[in-house]
């Protein structure tokens, strides 16, 4: 072979490497790029996931503290009737006490059965205390067992209508009646009790219901049910942020103006500082000498807004 062979054999070698090495770069980018596609993908679906989580939670929190938010808009605007004719707003004059007064205190508990019920319920036996459950409709075997529980421990079995839902139970007295009459017919079947307390979802000063709630405060006063909402609150409506000292307190600088205290707590799984609170709450109720009653008939009615004629 002479020279010039010889190099035209080099050349082709060359530019046979040359593309053997641009082949393999294509297919190393490639994969590398399908690669980081995958792990992108991966990674936003995990985000995706994430903020749904979010959302949900963020919706519960909008749901549940609306009831806490309600009280105090009150507080500050006090304008919340829907009907200036039928509906009035209840002064507390009347409910204000003095040094001597001895303290009435009635905790109730929201939104259950829950996790929670059971600890509860624990916690008022050890302390010997009855209080009050608002209990919303569940069918499965643990709640059934948590209402029975309640009635058997002597607690008041209250209603919070069977959904919860605002847009169902406030949609018309129609569906009001419909979801009342579930709930109340749930808890007979389940305990035997005909129970004859409700508390409205968000209270009966919500602004989430878009009918008049004059409506339905006017169909339970005709079936002879009490409803209760409340003028002390422990905080628990919002999901986090406090302590179970501040829920404890929140309770403790309200009660002592009150001759009757309605105290909004919640029963639901993910209150698990409310659960943390009541010990400590229920010891420093007693110290103050306050007497911790379940809600009766004898209970002095403690409502946001009331009809002026039945
Ligand atoms: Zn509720």
């Amino acid at each position: 072979m002479d020279d010039k062979a010889k190099d035209a054999l080099q050349a082709r070698r060359e530019k046979i490497g040359r593309v053997h090495r641009i082949k393999s770069m294509i297919v190393f980018t490639l994969t590398l790029w399908v690669i980081i596609s995958m792990l992108l993908m991966l990674f936003l679906s995990v985000k995706v996931v994430m903020l749904q989580r979010d959302v949900n939670d963020l919706k519960k929190v909008i749901l549940h503290s609306s009831e806490n938010k309600i009280s105090k808009d009150r507080n500050t605007t006090g304008e919340t009737q829907t009907d200036q004719e039928l509906l009035m707003q209840n002064s507390a004059e009347d409910n204000l006490a003095d040094a001597n007064d001895t303290l009435k205190v009635y905790l109730t508990f929201d939104d259950g059965p829950s996790d929670n019920t059971d600890r509860i319920l624990d916690i008022l036996d050890d302390y010997n205390v009855k209080a009050t459950f608002f209990v919303v409709g569940r069918t499965d075997q643990h709640s059934k067992e948590m209402y029975k529980r309640i009635v058997k421990e002597g607690h008041t079995l209250g209603m919070h209508s069977y959904t919860h839902k605002y847009s169902e139970v406030y949609a018309s007295l129609t569906s009001f009646k419909k979801d009342f009459e579930r709930i109340q017919n749930l808890l007979y079947d389940v305990t035997g009790v005909v129970s004859t307390y409700y508390r409205f979802p968000g209270g009966s000063s919500n602004k989430v219901s878009n009918s008049d709630m004059s409506v339905f405060i006017k169909y339970l006063n005709q079936q002879d049910i009490s409803y209760f909402d409340w003028n002390v609150m422990c905080g628990d409506a919002t999901t986090s942020g406090y302590t179970k000292d501040d829920l404890v307190e929140n309770v403790m600088k309200d009660v002592v103006k009150y001759k009757t205290s309605v105290v909004l707590m919640h029963d639901a799984a993910d209150k698990d500082k409310t659960v943390e609170a009541l010990p400590k709450l229920i010891e420093k109720l007693q110290q103050k000498g306050a007497l911790l009653l379940p809600i009766s008939e004898d209970t002095t009615l403690i409502q946001h807004v009331s009809l002026s004629s039945k």
